[in-house]
């Protein structure tokens, strides 16, 4: 079978020191899990950097697709090979130039030599030298620039052979998911929690989630947006778990006997409760929301703190000091950011008050709280949960 090749480079995973074996092995199994269903895909690494290969009847940018996706790949380029004779690298050059040269349209070059096997008798400006000459001679419409090329052509001289290749195509980069632990994301319909979830995977962190609705005043079909969105994530990091919970007979004993204004907040502090004690079921060891600093009554400093001091759990909120704007362009980025904004409703606006509290003290909050089974009402929606798994 005629396969095609790939280079794909990580990012930091290079930086890792002693542990650099172990978050090699994980992130060439992503890899290899991510081109699983292409034509003869296989991936190794040979001296830092990951040869992927598949049949070269595979689009190329279904393969560039599935890699850039994979958190811990710093860019990916379509490559080809050949043997370390200079002619015959030249020659490959050219013929892989031209074809470049007709699908985009470029009209000047250089040459980038490269020598990591360093036994090689020509030095790398002389390898760009060379090659850069044959490339003239056989693409006459192709003439050298080398401050302002359209086009760079690496050829790196390497031990076991010559690569060829030219453009990288960035990934997502971060850290191969898995090598940081689990967490539990509060996962809304909104823009800025599947934005959290993002960061903290890329950052290597395995993800569920846990999502709250108060059906039947909240339709099917706002539960079916999150999970449209959660398929995304999961996208990048594959099947996720995700906990379905109906908050509604909460927000109920809440409405009947608590101040208005507190709404929102209490019903938020309800929440971490329950999601803490399904992460902890779970193997999860942080909580993870979409809250930002300011950005709505219930997220000023100090509602943020009375919603924390609920739990023991450290609450990781990566979003905490992003601008709204930059939110949504990484949401736009992600692709979650069409499916968060279509107007569905969300559980939190159910009982929505006119004049939330933005400055709520933690003792009257704890007062109000008296009025309520605290520890039955969590026990309850904990034991209704659902299970999902959202695959991508
Ligand atoms: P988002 O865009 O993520 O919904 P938001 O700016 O609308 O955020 P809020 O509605 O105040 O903010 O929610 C703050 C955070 O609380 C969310 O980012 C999310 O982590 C959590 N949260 C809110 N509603 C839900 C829900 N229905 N299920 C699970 N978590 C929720
Ligand atoms: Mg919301």
């Amino acid at each position: 079978m005629e396969k095609t090749l790939y280079i794909v480079r990580c990012g930091e995973v290079a930086l890792k020191g002693m542990n650099k074996p172990y978050f090699e092995r994980i992130l060439i199994e992503r890899v290899r899990k991510a081109i699983k269903d292409f034509d003869g895909a296989e991936a190794k690494w040979i001296e830092g950097l990951m040869f992927v290969r598949v049949s070269a009847a595979v689009p190329e940018d279904d393969v560039i697709g599935k890699c850039v996706r994979v958190f811990g790949v710093a860019s990916v380029s379509p490559a080809i090979e050949t043997g370390k004779d200079i002619d015959e690298i030249g020659e490959v050059a050219a013929k892989f130039m031209s074809k470049i040269t007709e699908k985009e349209g470029i009209k000047t070059f250089k040459v980038k030599g490269k020598r990591a096997d360093k036994s090689y008798k020509i030095q790398s400006p002389e390898i760009g030298r060379i090659v850069g000459g044959i490339i003239l001679k056989e693409c006459k419409e192709l003439s050298v620039d080398v401050h302002k090329p359209d086009c760079t052509l690496v050829v790196d001289v390497r031990r076991e052979g010559t690569y060829i290749f030219t453009d990288k195509v960035r990934g997502v980069g971060g850290l191969p998911l898995g090598t940081n632990g689990r967490g539990m994301v509060l996962m809304s319909g909104g823009i800025d929690s599947p934005v959290a979830a993002f960061m903290m995977a890329k950052r290597g962190m395995t993800i569920e989630a846990v999502h709250f609705h108060s059906y039947p005043y909240t339709s099917q079909r706002a539960q079916k947006k999150v999970e449209d969105i959660v398929k995304v994530l999961a996208g990048y990091m594959g099947t996720i778990k995700m906990h379905v919970i109906n908050i509604l007979p909460i927000q109920e004993q809440i409405v009947q006997n608590c101040p208005e204004d507190e709404n929102t907040l209490l019903v938020r502090r309800f929440m971490m409760r329950i999601a803490e004690k399904i992460a902890e079921k779970n193997k999860g060891m942080m909580l993870i929301t979409g809250e930002n600093l300011g950005q709505v009554a219930s997220q000023t400093a100090e509602a943020l703190v009375v919603t924390d001091s609920v739990v023991n759990m450290p609450v990781m909120r990566p979003l905490i000091a992003m601008d709204k704007v930059e939110i949504m362009d990484k949401a736009a980025e992600i692709g979650t950011y069409e499916i968060s904004i279509q107007p569905y409703e969300d559980c939190c606006t159910v009982f929505l008050p006119k004049h939330p509290v933005t400055k709520p003290k933690l003792e009257r909050i704890e007062r109000s709280e008296e009025a309520l089974d605290i520890n039955a009402l969590v026990e309850a929606a904990v034991l209704s949960e659902e299970i999902i798994e959202i695959r991508p």
